[in-house]
């Protein structure tokens, strides 16, 4: 039977504080609550053993502390790397991918389950859109992986939503995520530490942009004609470039921020030099970041990611013109991890 309790990670501080007054409880009892959730990283309703035990019988009758099924778990580069397929309790895919290297462990969340943007080479836009995820599927996804890592003695530097999903198409519940990890009296996660990745919804970046928030971004471009844009990322066609940059020049000028933005490398399609200089001329005068990410190949795309030297072609262009630009190392690629996001963005800086 499936679970009808609402899930105790959708609720916001607030929330909880109302629900725990009705139920005459007083008013610390609100902030062990979120500390257990939030730091202890309990996901039992009887972890809770600072509480009386109709207390935590009511909170198990009233709440799930997890709603995710973890499917399967696969590893690659030497165990590095883990994704992990999940289900919803409707039983809709989702994937979480933990990267880690010596300096830092990076986490990429999936935003929704599938995506309706289409992109040609994404495996998730392959899929096409199944559901928005709740903020507490999404915070799940997260404290999921900080138990794992505090096992391995280790921490978590830095959240993507660069996973299944596009962030801006489920905007609320991803700043409500964010929100809620973000809290200094609970997970106290820095906003500086959270990056959106968007394929490029025009009117989300303007609105972001005006909530100066401290949450990174990275715009998905992978290519600098509209021609080719378009053929790769539908949604070029109603954002065409000329607009997107607008967005992107508000956005830096009204944050002051960096932005980056994210090329995934396809051999002899958006490769050449020609391109690298058009992007040149895009970007001019923009502060940011150009992250070369090589191709994850899919099954229902027959691009290949390029060799080496014209990755590094590329670069060179882009750096003669005083545009910073990193090649992402792949990483997870035998286990085709969601849509290439491991490739994505790891490693470095975002702004
Ligand atoms: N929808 C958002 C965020 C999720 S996709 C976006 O498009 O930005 C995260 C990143 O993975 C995007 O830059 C996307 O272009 C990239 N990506 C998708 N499929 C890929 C693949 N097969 N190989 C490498 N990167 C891929
Ligand atoms: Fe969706 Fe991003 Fe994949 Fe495009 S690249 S289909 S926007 S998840």
């Amino acid at each position: 039977m499936m679970d009808s309790r609402p899930l105790i990670f959708d609720r916001s501080p607030e929330e909880l504080t109302q629900i725990l007054q009705e139920w005459g409880e007083p008013p610390y009892r609100v902030k062990q609550l979120w500390w257990g959730l939030y730091r202890n990283l309990w996901n039992k309703a009887d972890q809770f053993t600072v509480f009386p035990k109709a207390l935590r019988q009511k909170l198990e009758e009233q709440f799930a502390f997890e709603s995710l099924q973890a499917v399967r778990e696969s590893w690659s580069d030497n165990g590095q790397t883990t994704k992990l397929l999940f289900h919803t309790l409707q039983g809709k895919p989702l994937e979480t991918v933990l990267m880690r290297t010596l300096d830092r462990n990076t986490l990429c969340i999936s935003s929704q389950s599938g995506c309706g943007m289409g992109c040609v080479f994404c495996a998730t836009g392959q899929m096409g859109f199944m559901a928005n995820l709740t903020s507490g599927q999404m915070i799940e996804q997260v404290l999921y992986f900080v138990r794992i890592l505090k096992e391995e003695n280790r921490t978590l530097s830095n959240i993507v939503v660069m996973g299944m999903g596009e962030p801006f198409h489920n905007f609320e519940n991803v700043l409500a995520a964010i929100d809620r990890l973000n809290d200094p009296n609970g997970f106290n996660f820095g906003e500086r530490r959270f990056t959106i990745s968007t394929v490029g919804i025009v009117p989300f970046i303007r609105k972001f942009a005006h909530l100066k928030r401290q949450i990174n971004l990275a715009v998905s471009l992978h290519a600098a004609t509209d021609e080719l844009r378009s053929e790769l990322v539908p949604i070029n066609r109603k954002y065409p470039l000329k607009t997107l940059l607008e967005a992107c020049h508000e956005y830096v000028n009204t944050t002051r921020r960096r932005l980056s933005f994210e090329w995934v490398m396809i051999r002899d399609v958006n490769d050449s030099l020609e391109q690298a200089s058009q992007l040149v001329k895009l970007l001019k005068g923009l502060l940011c970041h150009v992250n070369l990410i090589p191709l994850n190949p899919t099954d229902q795309y027959s691009g290949k990611a390029p060799p080496k030297h014209r990755i590094q072609a590329f670069k060179a262009l882009l750096e003669q013109h005083q545009i910073p630009c990193t090649v992402r190392v792949p990483r997870g690629v035998s286990i085709k991890a969601g849509c290439g996001q491991l490739a994505a963005l790891h490693q470095g800086q975002t702004s």
